[in-house]
């Protein structure tokens, strides 16, 4: 696929401006995938969400035969090969799923977990991971945080220690998406002593080996259906070959994924609260109260035609930013400001569409409960609102130290 260069034709549902230009291919993707959504997830969604568990490698499989898992990457290992117009496709419909606790586990395997083995990873470990994860064969998680450190990732302490050959690593993994089914983590551990965000790598950590186990998943407000668990290594042996990239550069590349993360969970949420959005003008055009639709209250009107335009605004800025990606620019300062917007916009999202469904917002019977906890997450995983005004700050030297 590459994109054809004619202006936007968009599909119902993705709206925004920006310069991002979709053509007949990119329209072509939307449709596969909002089919396969309201095929092969929307129907599930109750059963997975009340299991606490979806079936990932079912799920990734069906995901894994449409190409839609690194479709930026090398199409020597199974990657689509195309450019970043194409992610922000799926990424947006991905978001539009009836639970956001399935959205969660799809975006780790899209990029969140594969875009360093992807990057820098030697051609052994992409024949041997990253193909696989992406056609869903396997399924994968990303090890950062820990109980002790998740927003301060450089206070990190699961070490690897050389052996020979060997890395030999002890620590524990909190927050762990997809983490009890997964096949491979993408592990960020300490190989040096020289602390600080100095002496990190980042070690493809096979499952399936002795001293890694599952310590427990965690019960969550919301996302029920993705599983969250703390990972054990209990002096687990991995070959050196099995590093990401560079020996000691782990920190850097990281903060690289972070932002593929960033950008993609903007691009998931946005969408999704646009959707969240259509679905509450659609109920209150219905739903009647002093003899009217609920609609025709201009209060209601105009909250509901701001919270549109604060997403179009958004969206429009994730367009834009989606082509400076396209054009190989860096994109740093953007990732970081739709991440804190998209944060803050979804959580007064879900608490508009809760309240204007009254009673039924708080029923769990209906969809806005679900919405209003599940994309509470977005503030929080990937970097916390905090932290990327903490970037901002930064950035706009108001923080030197
Ligand atoms: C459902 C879920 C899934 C997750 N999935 C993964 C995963 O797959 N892999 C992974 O590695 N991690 C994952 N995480 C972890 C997530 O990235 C962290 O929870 C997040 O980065 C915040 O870290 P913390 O929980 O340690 O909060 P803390 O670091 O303890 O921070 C607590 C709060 O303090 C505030 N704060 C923090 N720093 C600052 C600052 N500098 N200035 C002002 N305020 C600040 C923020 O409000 C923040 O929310 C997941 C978390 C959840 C809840």
């Amino acid at each position: 696929m590459e994109s054809s260069g004619r202006p936007g034709q968009n599909m119902a549902g993705d709206h925004g401006g920006g310069d991002m230009e979709f053509g007949p291919e990119h329209d072509q993707l939307r449709q596969v995938i909002r089919q396969l959504v309201e095929r092969e997830i929307n129907p599930y969604v109750d059963a997975w969400e009340e299991a606490r568990r979806l079936p990932a490698h079912e799920l990734f499989k069906k995901f894994g035969e449409v190409g839609a898992f690194g479709l930026e990457y090398d199409a020597a290992y199974g990657g689509g090969g195309v450019d970043h117009s194409f992610t922000v496709v799926v990424a947006e419909e991905i978001g539009r799923v009836d639970a956001g606790g399935v959205s969660t586990t799809l975006s780790v395997q899209a990029a969140m977990a594969t875009p360093a083995l992807a990057r820098f990873g030697s051609d052994e470990l992409k024949r041997n991971y990253l193909e696989p994860a992406l056609t869903g064969d396997m399924v994968c998680s990303v090890a950062v945080s820990e109980a002790g450190a998740g927003s301060d990732v450089a206070s990190i302490s699961t070490r690897a220690r050389r052996e020979g050959g060997d890395w030999v690593i002890n620590g524990r993994k909190m927050w762990i998406t997809n983490g009890a089914q997964a096949d491979w983590i993408c592990l960020l551990a300490r190989t040096s002593d020289e602390g600080g965000y100095r002496g990190m790598s980042l070690i493809l950590v096979p499952t399936a080996v002795h001293g890694f186990s599952v310590g427990r998943t965690i019960e969550k407000m919301g996302n029920y259906c993705s599983d969250t668990a703390e990972l054990v290594l209990d002096d687990v042996r991995v070959p050196v070959s099995h590093t990401i990239g560079e020996v000691g550069h782990g920190f850097q590349m990281q903060m690289a994924q972070f932002q593929d993360e960033r950008l993609y969970i903007s691009y998931m949420a946005a969408a999704g609260a646009r959707r969240a959005l259509e679905r509450t003008i659609e109920y209150l055009q219905v739903r009647e109260a002093f003899g009217k639709p609920l609609i025709a209250n201009q209060y209601l009107q105009y909250t509901l035609a701001e919270a549109v335009a604060e997403v179009e605004l958004l969206q429009g800025f994730l367009h834009h930013t989606a082509e400076k990606v396209v054009r190989g620019e860096n994109v740093t300062r953007e990732a970081t400001i739709a991440k804190l917007k998209v944060g803050r916009l979804t959580r007064m999202v879900g608490d508009l569409c809760v309240q204007y469904h009254g009673g039924m917002g708080y029923a769990e019977e209906a969809w806005p409960a679900r919405y209003a906890r599940d994309s509470r997450l977005t503030a929080i995983a990937g970097g916390a609102d905090e932290v990327m005004l903490r970037v901002l700050s930064l950035m706009e030297g108001m923080n030197k130290r």
